[in-house]
């Protein structure tokens, strides 16, 4: 019996497995996350794993620089970001569960090992280590038609090995019909402007060498891929040639689906599955998406975002959230980087060029002086400002000095012998020193004060969005901070949550990640309030200097 979704048990799941050659940074989890989308648009329950090889047991302290941002699911786990990705494309909320690590599985295995569980038998990487990961895999398909199953990493990491491995195995068990394997690879020019297959071919060499054999091969090149080229790839990797796909490079991620679309991925992958019957018309799929991400735009703003990772992919759904919310009001939105530890610099040019200022979320010391400068200039010049979880508290930390004048007020992370420490640990992180996993995370509700410029952003009085802090103010200062004029618009019970001053176009500071929840199909509300301040702000003369 079909659900109310749609999605009918009796069929089973349907899994397409996506790995990548060659090398890294290819694109492979937005080609995936594109084919998701399109089979969506086809009218299935659509769902993703992404599998890191890596031991960590989650991302929740792996460094910006090296992974780019930590990106927050509803239920507090701390993933790889490319489950951002798969979120904004299909739309649909993910949990813990759909980010398996090696540090992850080999954690549960080893637990049952001390347990007791094997039964004296001697554990090992297959089948233990493999039955585990099959089994999540399928236990994250549960309830969904097709379950998109990505493996980070390039095949010939030894990390990847037990992953790939289980793949191999998860083939014999399921009927061919369910499983489809997708290998995204490079395909180079040459200098004389050719294109390679090479690459390709030994990439598809390797992974036949541990008994996989692609059922799709889909080229990343700056171009489509020549009809020879694709030729060549279907004779050297035994695939058809109609299994072969460009994936050219576009000016725009959201773009991709599209552009796999007139390729015919979506038609080839349906047909694999045997899915075809069921699939809405192609004529029908895709309209809503295509409408949205290539709408044009009037105009274009400019936004700083005063962080210290020189790294967009650190601050990655904070540029998403931003191009959101200019599909909504219809604007291109250019963000404009400024190294808050670089203040003095043509970083401070850049900040007085633009038309608003988001101050993002961070953790440590490095660049905090810099951050409450850049508020302390958007508040007295009337700037549109946004401060996300550490631009929310740096904010607090400014008016404390510069409006109640509590020198030497601070967050007790930064300083913790400041006379003030107007932000300060949750109390229940006292005394903790274990740092995965201690945070206040994931989807919490607040309580939305009515008038407000929070209420007139959200329409609502309440919102539930995802947090990621150990620290938040402290109440003993709420009293001093209101009195000074700070409204504390959002609360959840004594936690303050969002932040504005009155005598300002738009300042706002959220102590959770708006972000988080932003989709190109559905912009975050205080994102776009930020946008709108920003495209009705008429001049106004900026005095004061940082
Ligand atoms: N470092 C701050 C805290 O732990 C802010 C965290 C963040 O910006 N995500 O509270």
């Amino acid at each position: 019996m079909p659900t109310e979704t749609g999605y009918d048990p009796s069929l089973g799941n349907k899994f397409v497995f996506v790995t990548g050659g060659v090398m890294s940074g290819l694109g492979k989890g937005i080609t995936a996350a594109s084919l998701g989308r399109l089979l969506k648009e086809a009218g299935f329950d659509v769902t993703a794993v992404k599998i890191d090889p890596y031991l960590n047991v989650d991302a929740g302290t792996m460094n910006p620089y090296q992974h780019g941002e930590v990106y927050v699911l509803k239920d507090g786990a701390e993933v790889d970001l490319d489950l951002g990705n798969y979120e904004r494309f299909l739309g649909e909320d993910m949990t813990a569960d759909h980010n398996v690590t090696t540090g992850k599985v080999y954690q549960h295995v080893i637990e049952r090992e001390r347990a007791g569980d094997y039964l004296g038998k001697t554990v090992q990487i297959i089948p233990h280590i493999t039955d585990d990961i099959k089994r999540r895999v399928r236990e994250a398909a549960e309830g969904t038609d097709v379950c998109i199953v990505e493996v980070g990493g390039t095949i010939g990491d030894i990390e990847g090995m037990p992953f790939l491995e289980a793949l191999r195995q998860f083939a014999h068990e399921e009927d061919e019909s369910d499983i489809l394997f997708t290998h995204v690879t490079l395909v180079p020019y040459s200098k004389n402007g050719e294109q390679k297959t090479k690459p390709t071919q030994h990439s598809v060499k390797e992974l036949r060498s541990i008994g996989l054999q692609p059922d799709v091969v889909v080229g990343r090149c700056p171009n489509h891929l020549d009809p020879e080229t694709k030729r060549k790839i279907a004779l050297f990797c035994d695939v058809p040639t109609d299994a072969v796909f460009s994936n050219p490079d576009v000016e725009d991620i959201y773009h991709v689906p599209l552009t796999v679309e007139e390729e015919g991925l979506d038609d080839y992958v349906l047909e694999a599955l045997s899915l075809s019957d069921r699939a809405c018309p192609p004529e029908e799929r895709a309209d809503g998406w295509r409408e949205r991400v290539t709408r044009d735009t009037d105009g274009e703003v400019d936004i700083a975002l005063v962080g210290k990772y020189a790294l967009e992919d650190a601050y990655i759904s904070i540029h998403e959230a931003l191009k959101h919310a200019g599909i909504e009001r219809g604007v291109d939105v250019n963000v404009l980087w400024v190294d808050a530890d670089e203040m003095g610099t043509d970083h401070e040019e850049r900040l007085h060029r633009a038309d608003g200022i988001v101050v993002p979320g961070g953790f440590g010391s490095r660049g905090t002086e810099g951050k409450i400068g850049a508020i302390r200039y958007a508040r007295l010049n009337g700037i549109p400002f946004l401060g996300l979880c550490l631009g929310f508290q740096m904010a607090v930390v400014e008016f404390a000095r510069n409006v109640l004048d509590l020198d030497g007020a601070h967050s007790a992370e930064v300083d913790d012998s400041t006379p003030h420490p107007v932000i300060d640990l949750l109390p229940e992180q006292d005394g903790l020193d274990d740092m995965g996993g201690t945070m206040r995370l994931g989807a919490h509700e607040t309580e939305i004060e009515p008038e407000t410029l929070a209420a007139e952003i959200y329409g609502d009085t309440t919102c539930v969005e995802r947090h990621r802090h150990r620290y938040e103010v402290n109440p003993e200062y709420i009293d001093d901070l209101e009195g000074g004029g700070m409204t504390f618009s959002g609360q959840a019970g004594r936690r303050m949550e969002i932040l504005e001053l009155d005598d300002h176009p738009f300042f706002v500071g959220t102590q959770f990640h708006p972000e988080f929840r932003s989709r190109p199909t559905r912009a975050s509300p205080p994102f776009v309030g930020f946008l709108d301040a920003v495209l009705s702000r008429t001049e106004t003369p900026r005095e004061v200097e940082i």
